[in-house]
């Protein structure tokens, strides 16, 4: 919890929906001012900031396909104007689409690279140079790195690449005070995860953790708030698999 509501600025990536709308909504309750960031649902986008606002917290809505570098500039530039410098990254924006390699078209490894992959590289340099010290910069991978299931060879190696982006950034920080972690979350109950399943399907995904459920949004926030708080501080260069127990 920040001691003077709003005064530090956290960065959602893809905070429309999903886990990233929950990451949002729970930083904005820690003390927060969020910018929520989306690529095309701006009236979900807006909502939520009309929500956070009305609780007493500080939002602003800001367009940016993370996959343009000139597009993640300006979002950084209107943080800064509108909240303040940022504090708080959190590159929750990604995309999949379960496919056999063999399957797998041009198209697709390009969105699936450029959004995960290149979407991530360009906040990481954007924030290199604007952000405070003192910061937190929180990731997002996958638990398919460690299950190597069949269908998920590009989406894991999406996330694979930003494992190691989090291990060898944490240290060309080394001076700054900014810790670089990265959570890697199990099946969860958004639209990314119940996209083009049958209830069977949903039901065995749902098994798998020893936990038996998948988890919720809320489950994933709650993992980003605590490595986004001060009681995080000496966890670095880490990715931790949120994911009731799966792998
Ligand atoms: P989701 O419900 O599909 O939400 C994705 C969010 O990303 C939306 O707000 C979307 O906004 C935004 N987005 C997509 N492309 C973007 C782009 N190019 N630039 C900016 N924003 C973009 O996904 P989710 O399940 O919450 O997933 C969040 C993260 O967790 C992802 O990195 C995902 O890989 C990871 N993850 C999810 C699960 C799971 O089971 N759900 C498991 C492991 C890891 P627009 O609609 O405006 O594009």
């Amino acid at each position: 919890m920040n001691t003077i509501r709003n005064a530090q600025v956290a960065i959602v990536t893809g905070a429309s929906r999903g886990i990233g709308a929950a990451i949002a909504r729970r930083l904005s309750t820690d003390g927060f001012a969020v910018v929520v960031n989306y690529a095309s649902s701006s009236s979900e986008a807006d909502a939520l900031v009309a929500e956070l606002n009305g609780a007493g917290g500080r939002a602003v809505a800001v367009k940016a396909d993370v996959s343009k570098a000139a597009e993640v500039r300006r979002m950084f530039e209107t943080a800064e104007q509108q909240l303040g410098k940022v504090d708080v990254l959190i590159n929750n924006a990604g995309v999949i689409k379960p496919t056999p390699l063999a399957d797998t078209s041009d198209e697709l490894y390009d969105r699936t690279f450029d959004i995960n992959v290149r979407g991530t590289f360009n906040t990481l340099r954007e924030a290199a140079g604007r952000m405070n010290d003192g910061g937190r910069i929180i990731n997002f991978s996958s638990t398919t790195v460690a299950l190597n299931m069949p269908g998920y060879a590009i989406y894991s190696a999406t996330k694979a690449a930003v494992e190691t982006f989090t291990h060898v950034f944490a240290k060309e920080l080394r001076g700054r005070n900014i810790t670089v972690n990265a959570v890697a979350p199990g099946p969860v109950a958004t639209a990314l995860f119940f996209d083009g399943k049958t209830d069977e399907q949903i039901q065995h995904f749902a098994k798998m953790p020893p936990l038996e459920r998948l988890g919720q949004p809320e489950d994933i926030a709650s993992v980003v708030a605590f490595l986004a708080s001060p009681a995080a501080a000496w966890v670095n260069g880490q990715v931790l698999r949120a994911n009731g127990g799966l792998a």
